[in-house]
């Protein structure tokens, strides 16, 4: 698959003249036909809801946007919990999926109504000693350890991953929130990370559906949720075949007709937490070449770092690169793309073949749409950039502002050299 950006040069200058580069910008049409395309893929299960994981993008615009489509929200920490209180998200419209929780976050989570999803056994009596009783509701992450493959290659290590519990505590779990008072159950767990197969979530599908059946037959609870959690990737290299999401709802299915629906559960409800997937494509990272060097390899210079998008420097993660306006052209000239960091993993791309780079010349950074700005951070003081919408009548909307120095020095705010620092 060729990978195309959705903003032409014309339009990326227009945008520019009002908004400087670095920027993020999100694809609001692309966006609501892939969640449209979610929805259809599990219209099958009558409960079926998709848990947006904010820790992908945090931005209430485009949490709202999801929000029209059912979407609640995925949180893991406070400020992500504050964030669904304020998109409206309340109730059983959330769901924590946190692990290492500090005590006041299950309070937070269990006054705001969400469903705590539990991570570890250890975390029952926390729950219980902050909110007096264990929610009527609740949910526990498995881990089933070992190496998880899929058929392609992908794999990834459960039993190296510090999430979720261990078969024997999970059924344990269960035991003991039903002698407290739970009265509906749910069961999490997250295998593989950026799975680009239509074969993931159908597999995991099936490990919990069995779950499910083992649970209800020896504790003798009802399961009214199996929560599939993230996962489901996307294709950040040309090349890549993209995950039909149509292919993926339909294995689901197939696995819970020939698991649980024998054993009576086939009115338990379908929930995912997917976030690189609901928003990665539909975002890039728009940034102008500002240096050229030719010292033992070449190098160009961009006005964004790996404060603005961190997962080429922190993963060795590709991210295709578009030059606007020079997309047919030949990518003949080998460089490396550097931010401005005092670090020599601040690269975007290393030894990329790109047609001939000019400066001044925009740079598209694709799939930053999830785990990017998020991402982000203040090394070298470097300031967050905007974020901006591509709205569906294509005008643009700034929906987050770029940091200033003042955003920087905040935390100084209580000194005597703040106002110094952030001068006029
Ligand atoms: C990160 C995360 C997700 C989302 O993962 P994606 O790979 O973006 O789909 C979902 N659930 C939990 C608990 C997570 O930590």
């Amino acid at each position: 698959m060729q990978k195309k950006p959705f903003i032409t040069k014309e339009q990326a200058q227009n945008i520019i003249k009002k908004f400087p580069t670095p920027f993020h910008i999100y694809d609001e049409a692309g966006i609501r036909n892939n969640v449209s395309a979610l929805k259809k893929a599990f219209s099958w299960n009558k409960g079926f809801k998709e848990y947006f994981a904010v820790k992908a993008n945090p931005n209430p615009f485009l949490i709202n946007i999801l929000r029209e489509y059912g979407c609640g929200c995925d949180c893991s920490s406070k400020a992500e919990l504050q964030i669904a209180k304020t998109v409206g998200a309340l109730g059983e419209d959330i769901m924590f999926s946190s692990n290492d929780t500090p005590a006041d976050e299950f309070k937070l989570c269990a006054e705001l109504g969400g469903i705590i999803n539990l991570d570890d056994i250890t975390h029952i009596k926390t729950v219980e000693a902050v909110c007096g009783a264990l929610p009527e509701t609740m949910s526990c992450r498995y881990n089933p350890g070992g190496v998880f493959k899929l058929s392609n290659g992908i794999m990834d290590n459960p039993g190296d991953a510090k999430y979720g519990m261990t078969h024997e505590q999970i059924i344990k779990a269960f035991k003991i929130m039903k002698e407290k008072g739970v009265k509906n159950f749910g069961i999490h767990s997250f295998l593989c990370s950026n799975t680009v197969t239509n074969e993931y979530y159908p597999m995991l599908a099936k490990i919990l559906f069995e779950l499910a059946v083992e649970v209800k037959e020896k504790v003798g609870v009802n399961i009214s949720f199996i929560n599939l959690s993230g996962g489901v990737g996307i294709p950040y290299k040309p090349g890549q075949q993209a995950n039909d999401i149509a292919v993926i709802g339909n294995g689901v299915k197939a696995a819970f007709e020939e698991v649980l629906v024998p054993h009576g559960l086939g009115s338990v409800k379908i929930f995912t937490e997917l976030g690189r997937f609901m928003t990665g494509p539909f975002g890039a990272l728009v940034t102008t070449a500002i240096n050229e060097k030719h010292t033992y390899k070449e190098y160009i210079g961009v006005d964004a770092s790996a404060a603005n998008l961190m997962r080429p420097a922190m993963y060795g993660a590709y991210h295709h690169i578009t030059v606007l306006g020079k997309e047919n052209a030949k990518a003949e000239y080998k460089y490396d793309i550097t931010g401005s960091l005092c670090e020599n993993n601040d690269k975007f791309a290393i030894d990329r073949l790109l047609p001939k780079i000019d400066m001044g010349d925009i740079l598209y950074i694709h799939d930053t749409g999830a785990h990017g700005f998020s991402m982000g951070y203040n090394y070298n003081g470097k300031l967050r950039s905007a974020e901006l919408l591509l709205c569906g009548d294509n005008s643009v909307k700034l929906i987050r502002r770029a940091e200033t120095e003042k955003d920087y020095f905040a935390t100084f705010d209580c000194f005597d050299f703040y106002e110094k620092l952030i001068g006029d």
